[in-house]
């Protein structure tokens, strides 16, 4: 395996090479970006018409940590993220309710960010709201005229893909064999051939549109994202993200404008996010089987659980999503929070022990090389969890010494600087966004497992876990009843 010197200054670690699956070469390959030290990184934002649904936050939270990690390897991130506020659906649910686009999408926006920080994602440098951007795509598409790749037809142009051969090179679509009639975009205007796509919407009595030198409308989804990339990230980007249904037509398109334009490779590294699933099936609003997160939040689920679970598969793996699974990241979570608090609030023996110093080296040795690989959060997460056991361990057999706090809970901050889960404050989170936790909400068998824990916490004396358990049921309205003999009895308040 080869390394290379880290990139944070300071220490002299070396540290694995970040390799990155990229779609375009199809392989996992050393990330270098273009300026030493720096990414320019593209995050195709959600369309605000509604609010988003845990599928987007698996990509949302995908591209979160991706930023993260590339921070925590030293390098200054420049994210870029657009808001695409207006479309078909925007512009037939604006005008359904009588608002202005402005109006209507202004509520989803405010929803989005509120949810964003509710999952600890950080913002991105950028934000860019598609309707803030229409002169530089008015500009963009007359570059493109210029250069001979559109045409217009009724008042709309669009993008003419015979003269751009290598059109398809990301999706690896068959060009030629594209049916007619196969749904390159929404809007049924004339265009010359079934592929080609609007750059500009003429407008449509009724319809919100703006006046420019290339007529009046509207753009299409893929002008702005080309648009705004070019413009605050420069011709060519190290990194452009999204969910895999992107990638046809989406960024095929969006490299057919920018490519044409500035006649440099527009991306050097594609990271596309596969799907989270709902019974098998791809969680969408299409399909009415999706679920958002205020919805899972009011059902007594924490942020924190939710964001371990979408950020604990690795994002080129499908996410089956269950509550099971929410369950069981919620008892990670847990999990982890004690046992940082049971090292803040235990006593040990002065001294360190080299074992122990040496194990934590290694957790995060072993975390850094599976976030090195492709972002393999779970391989990362499997070397927090043998930590976190192997040093329980040693806490419960009297091992631990004070000296081996320090470099455990490095080793926790590390991981915490990209899964974001230690601090407990779910229940902030939630009042911030007006929702009260459901205190019902926990079954009895829930209860029950809970209390199992505690007891287990209390019997190896580890009286931090045990009180911080029994103060999360009281707030779950579960009071605990402690008997002489060690039992417990709990009720609901
Ligand atoms: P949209 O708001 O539809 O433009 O989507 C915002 C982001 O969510 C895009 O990157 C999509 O690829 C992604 N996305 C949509 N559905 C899912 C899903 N079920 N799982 C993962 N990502 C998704
Ligand atoms: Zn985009």
């Amino acid at each position: 395996m080869s390394v290379q010197p880290t990139l944070s200054g300071g220490d002299r670690t070396t540290k694995t090479e970040i390799r990155f699956h990229d779609t375009m070469s199809g392989q996992t390959e050393p990330f270098v970006p273009l300026v030493p030290g720096e990414v320019h990184s593209y995050t195709c934002g959600p369309t605000v018409y509604d609010f988003a649904h845990i599928g987007n936050f698996r990509t949302f939270v995908f591209q979160d940590v991706l930023r993260r990690y590339l921070k925590s390897r030293g390098f200054r991130v420049i994210q870029v993220m657009n808001l695409t506020d207006v479309d078909d659906r925007i512009i037939q649910k604006s005008a359904a309710a009588g608002v202005s686009i402005r109006e209507y999408t202004d509520k989803y926006i405010q929803a989005y960010m509120d949810d964003r920080r509710a999952l600890n994602l950080e913002p991105p440098e950028y934000i860019a709201r598609a309707t803030e951007h229409i002169d530089d795509m008015v500009e963009l598409i007359q570059r493109l005229t210029a250069k001979g790749f559109t045409y217009t037809s009724e008042g709309s142009t669009y993008y003419r893909i015979a003269n751009f051969p290598a059109y398809g090179k990301l999706s690896k679509i068959d060009v030629a064999g594209m049916q007619t009639g196969t749904r390159v975009d929404m809007d049924r205007y004339d265009k010359d051939n079934a592929r080609d796509f609007a750059l500009w919407k003429a407008h449509k009595p009724g319809e919100h549109f703006w006046e420019t030198p290339i007529g009046p409308g509207r753009p299409g989804w893929h002008i702005e994202c080309a648009a705004m990339a070019l413009k605050y990230l420069g011709d060519t980007l190290d990194i452009h993200s999204g969910g895999v249904d992107l990638t046809f037509p989406h960024h095929e398109n969006e490299i057919a404008e920018s490519e044409a334009a500035t006649g440099k490779k527009f991306v050097r590294y594609w990271l596309h996010a596969e799907h989270l699933l709902i019974d098998h099936e791809k969680m969408s609003k299409s399909l009415g089987n999706f679920a958002t997160l205020r919805e899972l939040f009011s059902h007594g689920h924490k942020p924190s659980a939710i964001r371990f679970l979408l950020a604990s598969v690795p994002y080129r793996r499908q996410l089956n999503f269950t509550p099971e699974s929410l369950q069981g990241a919620a008892s990670s979570v847990e999990r982890l929070r004690n046992f940082v608090s049971r090292i803040r609030a235990e006593k040990f023996p002065e001294g360190s022990s080299p074992a122990i110093v040496e194990r934590a080296a290694k957790a995060k040795d072993e975390f850094d090389r599976g976030m090195a690989d492709d972002l393999n959060t779970a391989q990362a997460l499997a070397a927090i969890f043998d930590l976190v056991r192997d040093a329980n361990t040693a806490m419960d057999r009297g091992e631990f010494r004070k000296g081996d706090a320090a470099p455990v809970l490095e080793v926790m901050e590390m991981f915490d600087a990209i899964f974001a889960v230690l601090r407990d404050d779910d229940a902030e989170k939630l009042s911030a966004l007006g929702i009260s936790p459901n205190r019902h909400s926990l079954s009895d068998a829930e209860v029950d497992a809970i209390v199992a824990e505690r007891q287990a916490a209390r019997k190896r004396r580890d009286f931090a876990a045990s009180d911080r358990i029994r103060d999360q049921l009281a707030e779950r309205g579960i009071i605990l009843e402690d008997s002489r003999d060690g039992g417990v009895r709990w009720k609901r308040k």
